[in-house]
């Protein structure tokens, strides 16, 4: 692993002057490369708005507040260029509630039933945020702290946001020193790299929670989208969305993507609509492409690959149209969908899980790319 110091060393910011970012870019191309602009304040601290631009002219936003990623324009197959996640353009837009559009989330990404797990003879508890569930890290989790940023002077721009969560913090054991990486590849894949380090064991489950519509305009929903997910099985939940602790074959059921299936065509069979952990078909922890998504409007194609044993697959049905970006056009039911990779959730809770728990002297270490192609 290259240290921090090394990533400093190389930095290339090009602090520019650049139009006001919209979720729908112009067809000027722009110089590849990662600038910066100021984007408000939380906590009282600046806030920073970073734009990676590869050589084809995808650009991607990220902001230091959640580590959001607040917009990634490609062409669709017309050459027409849009953003292909949901997100605001205004950082105010992220202060209202939002339900955790494109963010960092952490220390444990989804729900920890009752808020509570215990490590050894210790029993923690967590600020509970769901009901009576602990949710994406609690009430201020990952997604809702100003991260520190530096770039990196590579072949490829590459963001790196690192965040102390100290101990106690939102109900969790030990100083946790997390790093992620976003680098934008010249074959348009946005590659996430998660590094943490603990002085206290620990649960982590980090993850990104971009909402994705491949047709750029969330006007449309995702139903048309045809997903494929390389899962055999997932993990049934209960009311409260907590995992029943049962490992289910999806065969038979509105839950089997293993071939590409319309979002929408079983989607009514599926109460409250889909927002379930499956488990993926691996033999090895090695990065491996989990999930297609394909949409015929545009003709974008999103590929997933991980080394997570697991992806949340949520059809945004929460988004309620209540939320509307800075034009004023709501985001409405099922207008986006996420791919969080991840562990699952409530593993503190179930042994028969993979574990989540980070003991001081290891070296948490997760490797997620999105590739869009049109
Ligand atoms: C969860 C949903 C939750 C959503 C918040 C997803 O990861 O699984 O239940 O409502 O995040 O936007």
């Amino acid at each position: 692993m290259k240290t921090i110091a090394g990533f400093l060393s190389g930095i290339t910011v090009l602090i520019t002057t650049f139009m006001s970012c919209t979720n729908t870019a112009t067809n000027t191309a722009p110089a590849a490369g990662i600038s910066k602009q100021p984007f408000g304040e939380a906590d009282g601290k600046p806030v920073d708005l970073y734009t990676l631009t590869n050589k084809n002219g995808v650009q991607l936003k990220i902001s230091t507040y959640g580590g959001v990623v607040t917009s990634w324009v490609t062409p669709d197959k017309k050459g027409n260029k849009s953003s292909i996640v949901l997100g605001f353009d205004s950082l105010s837009g992220y202060f209202t509630p939002p339900p955790y559009f494109g963010a960092i989330i952490g220390r444990y990404g989804n729900r920890i039933a009752n808020g509570k797990f215990k490590i050894g003879d210790s029993t923690y508890t967590l600020a509970t945020n769901n009901g009576k569930n602990s949710l994406h890290g609690g009430k201020k989790g990952f997604d809702k702290v100003v991260w520190t940023a530096a770039t990196v002077a590579d072949s490829v721009p590459s963001l790196v946001l690192t965040y102390q969560a100290k101990d106690g913090e939102e109900g969790y054991p030990g100083n946790l020193d997390v790093k992620v990486t976003y680098t934008l590849t010249d074959d348009n894949e946005l590659d996430i790299v998660y590094d943490a380090t603990t002085d206290k064991a620990t649960p982590v489950n980090l993850t990104n929670h971009s909402y994705f519509n491949l047709t750029g305009d969330h006007a449309n929903t995702i139903l048309d989208h045809q997903l494929m997910l390389t899962a055999d099985y997932y993990t049934p939940v209960d009311s409260t969305l907590i995992p029943t602790g049962e490992i289910k074959a999806v065969k038979g059921t509105p839950f089997d993507f293993t071939t590409a299936h319309r979002i929408g065509e079983r989607i009514d069979s599926v109460p409250g609509g889909y927002d379930h952990n499956f488990v993926l078909n691996r033999k090895d922890n090695a990065l491996q492409k989990v999930a297609e998504v394909t949409d015929t409007l545009s003709g974008r194609k999103l590929e997933v690959f991980t080394t997570e044993p697991g992806i949340q697959f949520y059809s945004g049905n929460f988004l309620d149209g209540n939320i509307k970006d800075t034009q004023g056009k709501p985001f409405i039911k099922h207008s986006g969908l996420c791919l969080e990779t991840q562990h699952y959730p409530n593993s503190p809770n179930e042994p028969k899980f993979p574990t989540t728990i980070l003991q001081p002297g290891q070296k948490y270490h997760t490797e997620t790319k999105y590739k869009v192609s049109w």
